[in-house]
């Protein structure tokens, strides 16, 4: 059967804007439901949610892929310095281990191994004050390393300065999410604000001391991602899958990171089945949709996906990888391998809208894309918020202020109406035309290896 793609654009566009249900998913998650970090009842909420609705939009298969998941909560993180009393703002880093400690306060300006050479005899048991932000001028210094340096010059704690204004804080990480295994912090870190920040450098100077006290634990609980497919009908063996995690950090709703993601999930996935439902035409190979848990958590809902599906089973074609996207109208496709860079280019140009498909010059391991590529799989991500021309409210991720306003509705059904014409025409691509992906996961950790201690480029 001939495709009109014209007939299918004005199709999948006018339901895309007309049909959406943006609004009603936003409030549901961000409004009512809220922060939503992976293993919480809120989490669990949210899965059951999300399982509804794509059961509500016509999928078949529709499951939630219950999965155990290493996790952490913290009760207590307070800093106070011990001659006057004053309070410090204070956020644990995600995973932060309890510690307990009343030690003199350190500068370590950027933590640059020169920096730390000029503090090492002062760092012993001292809670270092550190930027998070790069010296100017200097070859950067990826975060992770740079702990690991004060972990070697024996500080008891870093306290990093975020580098937002207004006594904002977000909550970090400490760790590569290229290296395996759990996030495990080299020394107990937490942030503060640029306010405080500048303020315990001030103390550091005048000799002062601080109280420093985190309790949190660490546990094993169930969590889950929640799938659903679209049959194809002419490759039915094969597949592309849509994706993007539900879950935020503690105390954020999370609009921007990631209800926005999620959200573009459920709606390309309800497009696509109503165009197949009212008009006859389904995709050519199947279509997954999947929301992942614990991105947040060193992408374990992804990595678990991964293992689930893949370690037998037929790879997908091509995963999509929804994260941020409060980053402006979509600009193109972001692939971890070079190999489809063409096909996918190709299809983009039938869409006449300007949309460039690009190649990672190193494998980010931020988001859901990594334990696909790790595992040599071909995925990809859009442009987002670190890409030039962002978006203001791409700003807001792992802290309160990431609420429902900041996703821009207009924006997120134009990225729906594009992921539905882009999915769509590749899973009309025949087979004999798609290249074949040789990446082998040894390959794949060599060049991670090459890659390791640069900060990666994302831009
Ligand atoms: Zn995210």
């Amino acid at each position: 059967m001939e495709l009109d793609w014209h007939a299918i654009d004005r199709w999948l566009i006018g339901e895309a804007w007309a049909g959406s249900r943006i609004n009603e998913h936003l409030a549901e998650l961000c409004d009512r439901i809220g922060p939503r970090w992976s293993s919480s009842e809120a989490e669990w909420e949210v899965i059951r949610y999300i399982h509804d609705q794509l059961r509500a939009a016509g999928l078949d298969q529709v499951a939630t892929d219950e999965y155990e998941l290493d996790t952490w909560s913290w009760k207590k993180a307070e800093a106070r310095v011990v001659e006057d009393n004053q309070p410090i703002d204070l956020l644990p880093f995600n995973r932060c281990p309890s510690c307990e400690v009343q030690s003199v306060i350190i500068d370590a300006g950027y933590g640059t191994p020169r920096e730390l050479e000029t503090v090492r005899a002062d760092l012993p048991g001292a809670v270092a004050v550190m930027a998070m932000g790069y010296e100017p001028f200097t070859q950067p210094v990826p975060l992770p390393v740079r702990l690991k340096l004060l972990k070697e010059a024996r500080a008891a704690a870093a306290i990093v300065v975020d580098v937002k204004s207004g006594r904002r804080i977000e909550y970090h990480t400490a760790t590569d999410w290229r290296d395996a295994g759990l996030d495990e912090h080299p020394l107990p870190t937490l942030a503060t604000s640029r306010e405080s920040g500048t303020l315990l450098r001030k103390l550091a100077r005048a000799g002062k001391t601080l109280s420093l006290k985190v309790e949190s634990r660490f546990f094993t609980a169930p969590s889950a991602n929640v799938t659903g497919m679209l049959a194809g009908t002419r490759w039915p063996g094969e597949h592309l899958l849509l994706g993007g995690h539900h879950d935020t950090v503690y105390g954020s709703p999370g609009g921007n990171d990631n209800a926005s993601g999620a959200i573009a999930v459920l709606e390309t996935a309800r497009v696509l089945a109503a165009l197949h439902k009212e008009t006859g035409i389904g995709p050519g190979r199947a279509l997954r949709f999947a929301t992942y848990s614990a991105e947040e958590q060193k992408l374990q809902g992804s990595s678990a996906y991964v293992d689930r599906h893949y370690k037998e089973g037929i790879p997908p074609r091509l995963a999509i990888n929804l994260d941020e996207l409060s980053t402006g109208r979509m600009k193109g496709i972001v692939l971890g391998f070079p190999h489809l860079r063409e096909l996918v280019q190709r299809q983009l140009d039938t869409m006449k809208d300007g949309l460039q498909c690009q190649v990672m010059s190193q494998l980010d391991p931020s988001s859901d894309h990594f334990p696909f590529l790790r595992a040599g799989l071909d995925a990809a991500f859009l442009w987002r918020w670190r890409f030039d021309r962002r978006h203001p409210d791409a700003e807001f991720h792992h802290e309160h202020g990431d609420t429902s306003d900041k996703v821009n509705v207009r924006e997120l059904k134009d990225y729906v109406g594009q992921l539905a014409r882009i999915l769509l025409r590749l899973s009309h691509v025949p087979p004999e035309e798609w290249p074949a992906n040789t990446i082998t996961p040894g390959q794949v950790r060599a060049r991670l290896e090459t890659e390791r201690g640069a900060v990666v480029r994302v831009f």
